[in-house]
């Protein structure tokens, strides 16, 4: 996404200002937080909440950042920056993800906080939202060094986070493996506290099912979405850009449903099979080889940009955010965007694709499986208790379709899309949640 050069102040400034009364976006690509805020005026529009409702929903609850200085194995010295941003709290505790990447900042942390409060909301968890962030590059760092970033991390904002406050999980480049070490250090102050965290490994507390649960979750509402087009996921065709957590197990799952991955793709390349790729193999390429690229089945190289464009019935961006753009999508082939990524469709990309009658199911609907289940997660720890895979996989599925059906209804109901029904389920339960707290 092209961004205009800002500082933080400035853009969380110009982020929540009171809305122009225009349901388009302007000419040049918004911030990710600005993108954001364009959704929830548009939403609040519609609902005819007020100017400073609507500037009330947007400015986030708290916002840390905080060096974070690390003496590397290597013997370098090198200072990252860390964010945790809580964006909204009237219906629970906030929740989000912590992403380890290059280029985080201060800006999209704050644009995926507040998709974290519309997401939770949506599919109705008693949750706020939140999301954190550091500006590393974990393959340029040794595992001692993440565990020792972590550990950092989590000694600078564990005064901020709780099981009751907010509760972090795993996101791009972070994985059980991180949330133990964040139980652990959050506990030398707390006392054993598993439910600060979760995405946790299933033997101190993690929950099962919640490593495939975003993808299992986009696999029930891709299914649900086409059967409402009176077409069936057996047999439809799907491409997936991004084949981590997200990508590979929307992959597994969507092909145990019948449907045919025809192409996948990551931070190395693409590759395509019309005949369907063995998603199997494709896992097992990343697992010993680190990328999709070295399947080893039959297939043709594909680049991300092409993968947009592929023939199929259905793409899944499931990379980062911004990839669909005003420049690219009117090159989308497929009938049917689902969002595995958060944000990954630009307002001016969105316009483009409505008036070209793409239907898309977005973030807050789609991927709101990990989150979900993330709650099972925290609900088993505050009753010291375990569900099996069966209870996980039936109550995920439960949660997903009752969300799509609200999203559905609200569509049929305002005549709007999906997106813009999403918002205004979401920020309908927000308002009312903080009008009945008198926040
Ligand atoms: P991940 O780190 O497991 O996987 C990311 C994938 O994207 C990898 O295959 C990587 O190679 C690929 N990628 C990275 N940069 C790329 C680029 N420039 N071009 C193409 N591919 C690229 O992350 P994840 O957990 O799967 O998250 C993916 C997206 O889904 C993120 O936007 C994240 O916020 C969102 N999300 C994740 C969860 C979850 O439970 N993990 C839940 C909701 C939303």
């Amino acid at each position: 996404m092209v961004r205009r050069e800002k500082s933080p102040d400035e853009s969380r400034e110009t982020a929540v200002r009171p809305a122009s009364p225009e349901d388009t976006p302007a000419e040049e690509e918004l911030t990710p937080f600005e993108a954001v805020n364009f959704q929830l005026d548009r939403a609040a529009r519609r609902l005819s909440l007020g100017e400073q409702t609507q500037i009330a929903l947007k400015t986030p609850f708290r916002e840390v950042m905080t060096e974070l200085p690390l003496r590397c194995d290597d013997g370098s010295l090198r200072v990252f920056r860390g964010y945790r941003i809580q964006h909204d709290s009237a219906r629970g505790p906030m929740k989000g993800g912590i992403r380890y990447h290059p280029e985080v900042e201060i800006d999209e942390v704050r644009a995926l906080a507040s998709l974290m409060t519309w997401k939770t909301a949506v599919v109705s968890l008693p949750f706020g939202g939140a999301k954190g962030g550091v500006d590393c590059d974990p393959s340029t760092l040794s595992r001692s060094d993440l565990q020792r970033l972590t550990r950092r991390y989590t000694e600078r904002m564990h005064l901020f986070i709780g099981p009751n406050v907010d509760i972090p999980a795993p996101d791009v480049n972070t994985n059980p493996e991180v949330m133990a070490w964040i139980v652990d250090e959050y506990s030398k102050f707390h006392g054993f506290s598993p439910g600060v965290v979760t995405g946790k490994p299933v033997e101190i507390g993690g929950s099962e099912g919640r490593l495939s649960a975003t993808g299992e979750g986009l696999a029930v509402v891709t299914a649900r979405a086409l059967e409402e087009e009176g077409r069936s996921v057996e047999g439809a065709t799907v491409a997936i850009q991004g084949f981590g957590n997200v990508g590979s197990h929307a992959a597994l799952a969507l092909s145990a449903r019948g449907a045919r991955i025809v192409a996948v793709s990551d931070v190395k390349g693409g590759i395509c099979q019309g005949d369907g790729l063995d998603v199997e193999g494709c896992v097992r390429a990343v697992d010993e080889a680190g990328s999709v690229v070295d399947y080893d089945g039959p297939h043709d190289e594909i680049s991300n940009a092409e993968l947009l464009a592929m023939e199929a019935d259905v793409l899944v961006p499931a990379a980062l955010g911004g990839v669909l753009t005003g420049e690219n999508a009117g090159e989308v082939k497929a009938g049917l965007i689902v969002e595995g990524a958060n944000g990954p469709t630009t307002p001016a990309a969105e316009q483009i694709l409505e008036e070209r009658g793409v239907r898309q199911l977005p973030d807050i609907l789609a991927n709101a499986g990990g989150v979900t289940v993330s709650y099972f997660e925290w609900v088993q720890n505050a009753q010291n208790t375990s569900w099996d895979r069966e209870r996980v996989r039936g109550e995920l599925e439960e949660v997903m379709l009752r969300a799509f059906d609200d999203v559905s209804e609200q569509a049929r109901e305002a005549e709007v899309s999906p997106r813009l029904a999403a918002f205004m389920v979401a920020v309908r339960r927000v308002a009312r949640a903080a009008e009945l707290r008198g926040l």
